[in-house]
């Protein structure tokens, strides 16, 4: 039983600057939860929401996947990086998938997808269920209004749907009794106009790989390719250390 990292498929036309804000959903606010994987994305989605909001706490899950221990020694460096008054300590919490299958290239590290493997590949079924129904629990019981994912509009996957985010925002909050929202600020947003917006951003400290070679990326898998080419086509000069 596969389980996804985050699901993002990057669509790589570009729009114009003057789009950007328009385009993007960031409500101002006294509190927001982000959930980050250290990923391009979410890293950006950080920068962002330490502009409009008072107060920002990232949140980190861990689920026993085989890169999570070096990205999140990425994750911390980024967020000492940053260095914004409104960034709140990094908040870490466990949702342990293991047990559903040991044997998992998620989980082992084994067979990990390519560079040349579609996008499907890397797709783990439930992780969104599961990350934002403990990350809305959260932000529920220490008043946070809000909690951001930095999910792209060209992702196909049905864990990042409009539709999906509206039910689990319903569900989750009338079983905790709450009024915790789900915001998806890139969600009309394509991967280049995302990057653009993180050009003066610390990305080098980012970490996209799913299966990092000591503390780097490894340059062969599925994400690391994404990264690349994130890097490439947004024209922005990329500084991540790569095995190969
Ligand atoms: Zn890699």
């Amino acid at each position: 039983m596969p389980f996804t990292t985050r699901s993002v498929v990057p669509h790589w036309s570009h729009s114009p600057c003057t789009a950007y804000y328009d385009l993007m959903q960031f409500p101002r606010s006294d509190s927001v939860a982000i959930l980050m994987s250290g990923g391009l994305d979410s890293a950006i989605l950080l920068g962002e929401a330490l502009r409009t909001s008072t107060q920002v706490f990232p949140l980190y899950v861990r689920c026993g996947l085989h890169w999570e221990p070096v990205e999140l020694r990425h994750a911390r460096r980024y967020l000492a990086a940053l260095e914004r008054p409104a960034l709140q300590p990094l908040t870490l919490l466990d949702v342990p998938v293991a047990d559903l299958d040991p044997t998992h290239w998620s989980v082992t590290g084994q067979n990990v997808p390519g560079a040349d493997t579609p996008d499907e590949a890397v797709f783990l079924p439930g992780r969104n269920v599961l990350l934002l129904t403990k990350a809305m629990l959260w932000c529920h019981l220490r008043g946070v209004s809000a909690v951001a994912l930095g999910v792209l509009g060209s992702n196909p996957f049905p864990d990042a749907t409009p539709g999906f985010f509206s039910a689990c925002e319903d569900l989750v909050n009338r079983g905790i009794g709450g009024s915790v929202r789900i915001l998806t600020p890139f969600a009309q947003m394509h991967k280049t106009d995302v990057m653009q917006l993180g050009r003066e951003l610390p990305l080098q400290h980012s970490f996209s790989c799913i299966n990092p070679v000591d503390e780097r990326h490894c340059g062969q898998c599925n994400k690391c390719q994404e990264r690349r080419m994130a890097f490439r086509v947004a024209g922005m000069p990329d500084f991540s250390l790569y095995a190969n």
